[in-house]
């Protein structure tokens, strides 16, 4: 039988090195840490949610529900000028040691591939090899392998978007009765065993947006992992013996072979890299072996290659620290009058003020309580100034689940000879229990004296 060679375009030598056990060590935390975060909990809450689908987050603790247009577009707009300012600065140092999609990648998946079918010589010929026992074996093992850990990540996708508690029901309950999120988790485990089995490095290279804005966001000050052309070019083969004319690249393209998504590096920044660091390592063993300075691929900037100027922060990288500390302390301000309540009480439309023959003037209200919180709430409103009384239609059940709302009418009643003037400004509060949760106001109508 023919191998399909088609469906693995590259393959990248096993990095090793200094930066390689470095992102070993940070990659292995990152995974730890992806893995813990959901079972760790704050006051009875989990520490990070991301639902989507209800658009409800707790971020370290905060939870932001459906209300919280501001805190919720405060942070996101916070979240990207970070993003922005920190690839100007550290250009794409996220894509190469946190982002799950490159260590998952490289650190897992890459590492089984590894270890089953071998370097990338043995795995190329292991492809063309027709379908022996033992190919059917490596694959076999390799790819089941591949699907227990998509199966695993897709239940952690699963647990930050919709909770430990709800995962546990699914997996612990009869399937049917959870047959829609069921079905979520195999087709998750399905889209990540499809990623990381065939579509690989093209996830950076042409799927993701970030990768894609890069031209956009670095500047000749941006740290990358970079060629020094100075000092590198021209490039020419090594002889030993004689006088060498040319630069410090001897040409041996082990920077092309180590590369994940198979650039050279020696072209430039491109949009594909997504600074893995594993050039740096096989060019610096390269140097080693032929007797010069390591670090002819680094960490370094175009300007640093250039100009031999380090100077990383210029106006651009201060204007944007400027416009993400107002949105940090905009946030910081929003956080702290945060209450855990959010109640509209408006006149009834179409309502006028209603004399009552025992002296008292009433106005008649619509009000909408909203639960900012993530836990249940029974509230009860009270009108603080004037003196006077609310009387609620129907007796309504105010108790708020959590991010909830709840909703009705009130009249509120007040003695005339409390009214001043034809408007009144009230002043009304939410409670549970002692703790003022929230207060309002809104006006009250009168008759003209
Ligand atoms: S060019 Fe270097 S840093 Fe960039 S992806 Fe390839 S090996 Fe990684
Ligand atoms: S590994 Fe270093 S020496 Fe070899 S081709 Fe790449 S840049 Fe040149």
């Amino acid at each position: 039988m023919k191998a399909n060679t088609e469906t693995r375009p590259l393959y990248p030598q096993r990095p090793m090195g200094k930066w390689h056990n470095r992102r070993v060590a940070f990659s292995t935390a990152i995974i730890a840490l992806l893995f813990v975060v959901p079972f760790i909990r704050i006051d009875g809450q989990q520490l990070v949610l991301l639902n989507v689908l209800e658009r409800k987050f707790i971020i370290f603790g905060v939870f932001i529900g459906p209300q919280d247009y501001w805190l919720f577009g405060l942070s996101m707009l916070s979240f990207f000028v970070f993003i922005v300012l920190f690839t100007t600065v550290f250009g794409r140092l996220w894509c190469g040691w946190a982002c799950p999609q490159t260590v998952f990648m490289e650190m897992v998946f890459r590492k089984i591939e590894y270890a089953i079918e071998g370097d990338a010589g043995k795995q190329k010929l292991l492809d063309k090899a027709p379908w022996t026992s033992d190919k059917i074996l490596k694959k076999g093992l390799k790819y089941t392998l591949f699907l227990i850990v998509s199966f695993a990540i897709a239940n952690l996708l699963l647990a930050y978007v919709l909770g430990v508690d709800e995962l546990y029901k699914i997996i612990s309950e009869p399937i049917q009765d959870h047959i829609g999120l069921f079905s979520g988790i195999i087709i998750f485990t399905a889209i990540f065993y499809w990623n990381f089995a065939w579509l690989r490095e093209q996830a950076c290279t042409v799927v993701c947006p970030y990768g894609r804005l890069q031209s956009v966001l670095l500047d000749r000050n941006s740290i990358n992992v970079a060629y020094d052309y100075e000092r590198g070019e021209p490039r020419g083969k090594l002889h030993k013996g004689t006088h060498r004319p040319e630069g410090d690249c001897v040409n041996c393209f082990q920077c092309v072979s180590v590369c994940p998504t198979g650039i050279d590096i020696r072209n430039g920044t491109q949009m594909e890299c997504v600074n893995c660091t594993a050039c740096i390592d096989a060019c610096d063993t390269i140097m080693d072996k032929v007797g010069f300075d390591k670090g002819l691929i680094r960490y370094t900037s175009e300007n640093a290659i250039v100009k031999k100027t380090t100077k990383v922060i210029t106006p651009r990288t201060w204007g944007y620290a400027a416009v993400l500390v107002l949105l940090w302390s905009a946030l910081g301000f929003v956080v702290a009058t945060r209450t855990d309540t959010q109640t509209t009480l408006f006149r009834a439309p179409g309502s006028r003020y209603i004399e009552n023959a025992d002296g008292t003037v009433s106005n008649l209200y619509t009000f909408k309580i909203f639960n900012k919180t993530n836990k249940t709430i029974v509230p009860s409103i009270s009108l603080d100034a004037p003196h006077g009384k609310l009387l609620f239609a129907g007796s309504p059940d105010l108790t708020l689940e959590a991010a909830g709302m709840s909703e009705g009418t009130v009249f509120v009643i007040i003695q005339k000879s409390e009214l001043k003037s034809r408007k009144t400004v009230l002043k009304l509060s939410v409670s549970q229990g002692n703790q003022r949760l929230e207060s309002f106001e809104t006006t009250f109508i009168a008759p003209e004296e």
